[in-house]
C-alpha cells in the first residue's frame, strides 16, 4: 500500500529576510511530507546561498516555475503549526505589494524579535509559589525570628492560587525567603507558563461618567456599525471626550468576548491613558511598545494571539499582531506622523488598519482633534463616516485664541512684554502656564562674533544645537555630539555667542524671571531616562502654580487640569516651509497644544506670538479653527495638484558618493520616461532633485517623484522600476528606498 503523504504539495514558497522582492521556492522532501502537515505561517530552515536561513512558508504549490532539478529541498521544519494566521499572511502580502517592499522583510517585520530569531511561540515558564499542607496550618509566629519569611508567608496566604513573580516584585519579596520557606516545607514551587490572566485582582472598577448628547449619538452610531467593515472618523476637538467614546465601544466588544486593537502614537501612550483603561475594564490589557524587553513583547503578542487579551494597545507595528477575534481597530490621534514608518519598510499603520479590518469584517475608528487631510478628504467623499464632537466634555469650555503681534516689539528671551504680563496674571491666580516651543536644546546656532564661523555638523548640512546643561553640541539629524567649545574653531576668538532659543534656554530664563515658580521642562532630553516623564507629570500635579516648557511632546494626550494659559512662542514656523505639508503640521501642533488649556472647570486662553498676525492661515486658524483652516488649505492642494488629490511615490537614493547617488536616479528617470511613453501611463515624473538637507549622516540624498491621479498605473510603473533597481549594479554603492504616499520630502 502507498504511504499517505501529509503534505500533498511538493513545493513551497518561502519568505526570507533578504532585500529581494520575491518569495523563494523549495522542495518538500518526502521524509518530511510523510510526517508533517506543512502549512503557510510555519517557520523552517532552508539553504540560501552557502548559508542556512530561517524563513516562513507563505504558499504551498503543486508545481514550480523552475527546473525541478534545480529546486533545493528545505532543511528542516521549525514549527509544528503556523505561528501566524492567514489574516496576517494576507496583510503582509498586501503590504509588500502596496509599498513595493521586499516581502521577506515585511514578514520578518511583522514578527516579534524573538520569533525572528527562532524562539518557540510558547509563553515563558516562571516559578510560582504555593502553600504546602504545612504552610496552611503553621502558626506564622514560628517565623518571628525571620521577618522576611514571615512577610512572605503572609502574602502567599492571601494568594490561594499561588504567588507569581509579578506579585513578588510588587511586594518586594525576595527569592531567598522563598527558598528558606521551601526548605522548611512550608511552600513549594510550581513551573507555570506565563499568563497575565492569573494575576487578576478584580478590584473595584470606575463608574463611567454620563455621556453628553454628542457623545451618546457618537456611541450609538459607532455601536450600530460594529460587526461589519466600515471606517469612521471621530473628529472631536481636544477634550471633547473621544477617549470616553472609545471606552464605551471597547466595553461592548469585551462583552461579546471579542478583541480590540488600539493604536497610539509613538510617545502618545501616557500612563494616564493606560490607567483610564485599566480602571475601567476587568480584563487583560496587553501593551506593545518599544520600551519593553523582547520577552515582554513576545508574551504580549502571544496573549493577543491566544485571544485571551481582549484589549491590545500598541504603536504602529502592532497592526501586525494576530488577534483571532478582532472586531474593532481604533487609531487614536490618527493624524500623528509616527504611524508612518520613515525608514526601511515604509508603511502607514492607518492604511494597514483598513486593509486588515476589511479582511476580517472589523470596524475602524480614526480619532483626532486635528484629522489628517487624507482622512478629511475621505470623510468628505463619504468613504468614512464623519462623526463630529464640537463641545468639550464635562464642565470644560473651549479655549480662546489670541494673536500677539511681535512686530517692532522688544523681546526678552523670545517673549514680548505683554506675553510676560499675561503669564504673571495666571501664575498669581495659582494656575499653570504652558510654553510651547518645538525646538529642544539651549540654542539652535553657535556663532563667532569675529569671523562669522558657525558650528556645523561634520556629517550633515546642518548647524549643531547647543546643549548647555550637557556641555555639548548635538546634531539633531545624525546624533553626532561634540564638547561645547568656548572658543571659535576657525579663529580661536572667545567672542562666540548663541542665536535663537530652545526649550533648555527658555526654562533657564523663566526660572530667573519667575523666581518662586517651579519651571518644568518636557522634551526628549528631559525625559530620556525611564520614568522621567512620569516624575515630571507627577510634579505638575503636585504644584498649583507652575510653568511647563516643552516641545511637541506636550501636544500628545496629556491632561493637566490646572493649565489655563498656553503660549505658542513661534506660531510662524510652518508658514514658509518648503514642504507642502508644513502648514498642516503646524496647524495640528498649535491646535493640539492649545487644547491643553482649560481642560477642567477653569477657562483656558492661548497666545500665539507671530510676526504675521494678518497672514490668512494664522488668521483663519485663530478665529475659525482647524476644520475651516483645513478646508481652505485642502482647496489649495487641489489647485496645485498635491496629495490627497493626487497620489505620490518617491524614490530616494543615498550614498557617500554624491555623483553616484544622483546618477542612479537620473538613469531611473530615463527608464521611467520610456515606460511612461510606451505604456501611455498618466504619470508625471519630477527630479532627481536633492533632499532639503542634502547631506545627512554623511549620505548625499536625492529624490525622484512620481505623481498620478490613478493608483493602478502608478503601482505598475513603480513595480517595473523596482525590478530594474534590484538588477542595477549602481545599487551596490547607492542605497535606495521606495516611499509610497510619502509624508516627508
Ligand atoms: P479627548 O480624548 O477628546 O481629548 P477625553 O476623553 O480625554 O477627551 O475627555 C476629556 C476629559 O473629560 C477627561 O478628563 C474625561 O474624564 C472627561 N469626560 C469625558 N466625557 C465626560 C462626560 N460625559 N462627563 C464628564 N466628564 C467627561
Ligand atoms: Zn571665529
Ligand atoms: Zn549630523
Amino acid at each position: 500500500m502507498q504511504e499517505q503523504l501529509l503534505t500533498l504539495e511538493p513545493y513551497i514558497k518561502v519568505a526570507l529576510p533578504v532585500p529581494m522582492r520575491t518569495l523563494f521556492e523549495y522542495r518538500v522532501p518526502k521524509a518530511i511530507a510523510l510526517r508533517h502537515q506543512l502549512l503557510p505561517g510555519m517557520r523552517l530552515k532552508v539553504p540560501f546561498g552557502k548559508q542556512s536561513r530561517l524563513g516562513i512558508i507563505v504558499e504551498l504549490c503543486y508545481e514550480t516555475e523552475w527546473d525541478p532539478q534545480q529546486v533545493k529541498p528545505l532543511t528542516s521544519l521549525h514549527d509544528e503549526s503556523p505561528i501566524i494566521p492567514q489574516a496576517i499572511i494576507n496583510l503582509c502580502k498586501w503590504a509588500s505589494r502596496y509599498y513595493h517592499h521586499p516581502i521577506g522583510e515585511v514578514f520578518f517585520h511583522a514578527l516579534p524579535a524573538m520569533l525572528r530569531k527562532g524562539e518557540t511561540d510558547n509563553f515563558r515558564s516562571e516559578t510560582w509559589w504555593i502553600l504546602t499542607e504545612l504552610g496552611h496550618t503553621i502558626d506564622p509566629n514560628e517565623l518571628k525570628r525571620a521577618p522576611k519569611q514571615q512577610a512572605f508567608l503572609d502574602i502567599v496566604r492571601t494568594h490561594p492560587n499561588g504567588l507569581s513573580p509579578h506579585i513578588m516584585r510588587l511586594h518586594d519579596l525576595q527569592s531567598t525567603a522563598a527558598k528558606a520557606l521551601e526548605d522548611k516545607g512550608i511552600i513549594q514551587r510550581e513551573l507555570r507558563h506565563f499568563s497575565k490572566n492569573a494575576e487578576h485582582h478584580g478590584h473595584q472598577k470606575q463608574v463611567p461618567p454620563t455621556l453628553n448628547e454628542e457623545q451618546s449619538v457618537a456611541v450609538q452610531q459607532l455601536a450600530s456599525k460594529l460587526d461589519t467593515f466600515n471606517v469612521s472618523l471621530l473628529d472631536g476637538i481636544t477634550g471633547s471626550g473621544k477617549t470616553e467614546v472609545y471606552l464605551r465601544l471597547i466595553e461592548k466588544v469585551i462583552n461579546k468576548d471579542q478583541q480590540v486593537l488600539v493604536l497610539v502614537p509613538e510617545i502618545g501612550l501616557t500612563p494616564q491613558t493606560l490607567k483610564r483603561f485599566e480602571d475601567r475594564f476587568n480584563t487583560d490589557i496587553v501593551l506593545l511598545h518599544s520600551n519593553m524587553t523582547d520577552r515582554e513583547r513576545l508574551d504580549g503578542w502571544l496573549m493577543a494571539r491566544s485571544g485571551k487579551a481582549k484589549v491590545i494597545i500598541g504603536t504602529r507595528s502592532s497592526i501586525f499582531v494576530p488577534a483571532p477575534n478582532l472586531s474593532l481597530i481604533i487609531l487614536d490621534e490618527e493624524h500623528d506622523a509616527s504611524y508612518k514608518q520613515q525608514d526601511g519598510f515604509r508603511f502607514h499603520a492607518r492604511d494597514l488598519a483598513l486593509i486588515r479590518a476589511k479582511e476580517v469584517n472589523a470596524s475602524v475608528i480614526l480619532g483626532s482633534a486635528t484629522p489628517s487631510y487624507e482622512s478629511l478628504f475621505n470623510a468628505r467623499l463619504k468613504k468614512f463616516n464623519w462623526i463630529k464632537l464640537r463641545k468639550r466634555a464635562g464642565n470644560a469650555s473651549i479655549p480662546s485664541m489670541e494673536r500677539i503681534d511681535l512686530r517692532g516689539k522688544t523681546l526678552i528671551k523670545g517673549f514680548c512684554d505683554s506675553t510676560l504680563e499675561r503669564i504673571n496674571v495666571h501664575l498669581n491666580r495659582k494656575e499653570q502656564v504652558l510654553i510651547f516651543l518645538n525646538r529642544r536644546g539651549y540654542a539652535p546656532t553657535l556663532m563667532c562674533h569675529d569671523c562669522g564661523w558657525i558650528a556645523a555638523c561634520q556629517n550633515c548640512d546642518v548647524n549643531l544645537t547647543v546643549h548647555k546643561g550637557a556641555n555639548k553640541l548635538h546634531c539633531h539629524h545624525c546624533g553626532h555630539q561634540e564638547t561645547l567649545l568656548d572658543q571659535c574653531a576657525e579663529c580661536q576668538s572667545h567672542e562666540i555667542f548663541t542665536i535663537g532659543e530652545g526649550t533648555e534656554q527658555v526654562e533657564t530664563q523663566l526660572s530667573h524671571l519667575f523666581k518662586d515658580t517651579p519651571v518644568l521642562r518636557i522634551d526628549r532630553d528631559s525625559t530620556s531616562r525611564k520614568d522621567a516623564l512620569n516624575n515630571i507629570t507627577q510634579k505638575i500635579h503636585e504644584h498649583n502654580k507652575a510653568i511647563l516648557v516643552g516641545t511637541q511632546m506636550l501636544a500628545k494626550g496629556h491632561h493637566f487640569p490646572n493649565v489655563t494659559l498656553v503660549v505658542v512662542m513661534d506660531a510662524d514656523v510652518g508658514l514658509f516651509s518648503s514642504d507642502f505639508r508644513g502648514m498642516e503640521r503646524t496647524a495640528q501642533l498649535i491646535t493640539q497644544v492649545s487644547g491643553r488649556a482649560g481642560r477642567a472647570s477653569k477657562p483656558g486662553h492661548v497666545l500665539l506670538q507671530t510676526y504675521h498676525p494678518d497672514h490668512p492661515s494664522i488668521e483663519s486658524l485663530c478665529t475659525l479653527g482647524y476644520e475651516y483652516f483645513a478646508t481652505q488649505d485642502l482647496q489649495e492642494r487641489k489647485t496645485l495638484g498635491l496629495p490627497p488629490y493626487l497620489h505620490q511615490v518617491l524614490i530616494r537614493s543615498e550614498s557617500v558618493d554624491e555623483e553616484q547617488s544622483y546618477l542612479l536616479l537620473d538613469s531611473l528617470r530615463l527608464e521611467a520616461e520610456h515606460l511612461i511613453q510606451h505604456f501611455n501611463y498618466p504619470i508625471q515624473a519630477m527630479g532627481p532633485y536633492s533632499a532639503i538637507i542634502v547631506r545627512k549622516a554623511g549620505q548625499h540624498r536625492y529624490i525622484l517623484t512620481f505623481k498620478s491621479a490613478n493608483r493602478a498605473p502608478l503601482h505598475q510603473l513603480i513595480s517595473q522600476l523596482a525590478q530594474s533597481l534590484e538588477q542595477n549594479p549602481l545599487t551596490r554603492k547607492v542605497r535606495y528606498a521606495i516611499d509610497v504616499d510619502p509624508l516627508e520630502t
